[in-house]
């Protein structure tokens, strides 16, 4: 039997792999990650609420089958058995989804997301939910009602956001792979901050029924993972046609593990985005963005320049754009449907009123100013000049990708402009906060596939950098075939995965209790 230290690092492909050869039993594996979980996310606080119980059924249930072998086994998937944490903005039977806002606090779903279906459908135990910006609003996960994440490299920094208890609780070995949803790079900055893969798919390519909707035009749900071919495997397990989401494309995207298989970069052109590197970026990033280079024009890719000059009104687009669809969206949280419901003290018990006390207590300070934003932006007499405009911006960020993909198969930036900051650092200074989308946001409005994967540690502070891959929309394969080289020339240089040099996390109180358990 594999030691469990080992056990919670191996890579989900390599838990795939040694659950059916019947190394290790999935109840092993989740067990393992549980008591991880126990010993180090009271310091990391990756999770909002652990399914301990379902998660051993269900690992139970696919031993079992293992175990019987015949045809059920054989029909089993390949991540059987492999556990998952899940963005606790995606909705759930049996689990609370807060959202990570009081206004949904002890809220049950009465129906499982799609994705969660899928997951449901593959046996892959739920290991719990995690934690995340109020409504997916931030880049820090401090915007979370239940306290921030900490960042598993230093625990006095973020670890990115909306989605940093997931990409935390991956960085922390607490699971191997976690779900998380990008709106304007939720899923990407976080693992760039906490040396981990995340992947915003095309949209439309992930159902997002179920998922409780920020930016409708602009949300996706996908995979937050430690090695490139983790997230291609999760990839396609949760992806595919849904009829419940109007959106959704009906391509397979069946390809994508094969593309992380065989990885090749020989006679590809890739685009440096002359936009989103060089000001405005820290050094460590950007010595790290240059050797990523140097090791994609060795392995034989063509390295070329591409301009986006309507990047640069991306940002200033998306905070039109996002919080008018916020407004729009957060209208159904009002004391009467979901959760919360604060009745006025004094005066009268209308429902206006009742909506009125029941929003004020139940929302943060940064869902307000988005929903404010987002109401005054699409008002009579504002609605051209604001929304109208940035809807214009919109379409020339897609014609600044189409042209840039014309000369590039693959375009490439640094996925954030620094290193993960230190809590509080920017919490009142929202412009400072928004800017660490700068690279991710234009993906979110052309609706293109992008992912972020670890490119090494900065110089100036030892904190990981990511590194952000682009392909036209449909074509999330050929970013899982260059991330895997990147990835292996990477982990060559750097004598193994990133998170190897990740510090060790103590836990100090459990340790102790540990050691007098253990004297007896
Ligand atoms: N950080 C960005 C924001 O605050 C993106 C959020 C997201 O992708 N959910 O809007």
């Amino acid at each position: 039997m594999t030691d469990t230290n080992e056990l919670i690092r191996l890579s989900a492909a390599d838990l795939a792999a040694k659950l059916s050869a019947g190394d290790v039993t999935s109840v092993e594996v989740t067990q393992a990650y549980l008591d991880r979980i126990a010993a180090v996310d009271g310091q990391v606080n990756a999770f909002l609420h652990v399914n301990a119980e379902e998660a051993l059924a269900v690992a139970a249930e696919v031993d079992a089958i293992r175990a019987a072998g015949g045809a059920a086994a054989e029909e089993l998937h390949e991540l059987a058995g492999v556990p998952i944490a899940v963005k606790d903005l995606i909705v759930t039977i049996g689990q609370p989804t807060t959202a990570g806002s009081k206004i949904l606090e002890g809220w049950h779903s009465p129906y499982d997301a799609t994705v969660i279906k899928k997951l449901r459908a593959a046996k892959m135990p739920i290991l719990g939910k995690t934690n995340l910006d109020e409504f997916a609003m931030g880049s820090s996960t401090e915007h979370s009602a239940y306290g921030p994440t900490r960042n598993p490299w230093d625990l006095e920094r973020i670890p990115g956001g909306s989605g940093g208890g997931s990409a935390a609780a991956v960085a922390a070995f607490e699971a191997p792979l976690a779900l998380g949803t990008d709106t304007g790079g939720s899923i990407r900055q976080p693992g760039a901050v906490t040396g981990t893969v995340g992947v915003k798919p095309t949209y439309g390519a992930v159902s997002r029924y179920g998922a409780i909707a920020m930016a409708s035009s602009l949300d996706q749900i996908g995979p937050v993972s430690r090695t490139v071919l983790d997230s291609a495997l999760l990839q396609e397990v949760i992806g595919g046609h849904d009829p419940q989401d109007s959106t959704s494309l009906t391509d397979p995207f069946d390809n994508l593990v094969a593309a992380a298989r065989t990885g090749n970069v020989e006679g590809m052109k890739i685009g440096i985005i002359k936009e989103l590197h060089g000001e405005g970026y820290q050094a460590g990033v950007e010595n790290r963005f240059n050797e990523s280079l140097e090791l994609l024009k060795d392995a034989g890719a063509e390295i070329v320049e591409v301009s986006c000059p309507n990047f640069k009104y991306a940002l200033g687009a998306y905070y039109l754009i996002m919080p008018s669809e916020v407004s729009s969206n957060l209208a159904k949280f009002d004391g009467v449907r979901f959760g919360l419901r604060v009745l006025p003290k004094e005066g009268p018990m209308t429902i206006e009123r009742v909506m009125g006390a029941t929003r004020a207590a139940g929302f943060g300070d940064e869902v307000k100013r988005r929903i404010i934003l987002g109401t005054y932006a699409l008002s009579a007499g504002y609605y051209d000049a604001y929304y109208g405009s940035a809807q214009k911006v919109r379409t020339l960020i897609q014609r600044d990708f189409d042209a840039a993909f014309a000369q590039a198969d693959v375009l490439i930036s640094p996925t954030a402009p620094t290193t993960a900051f230190k809590l509080g650092e920017k919490l009142n200074d929202p412009l400072a906060m928004y800017l660490n989308d700068v690279a991710t946001i234009p993906a979110n409005m052309a609706g293109v596939p992008g992912l972020s994967l670890p490119g090494g540690l900065a110089d100036e502070d030892g904190l990981p950098v990511g590194i952000q891959l682009l392909a036209p929309a449909r074509e999330d394969a050929r970013l899982y075939r260059v991330g895997a080289v990147l990835e292996s020339l990477l982990e060559e240089k750097w004598g193994g995965p990133l998170l190897d040099r990740a510090p060790e996390l103590q836990a100090p109180a459990l340790d102790a209790a540990n050691t007098v358990g253990g004297s007896n």
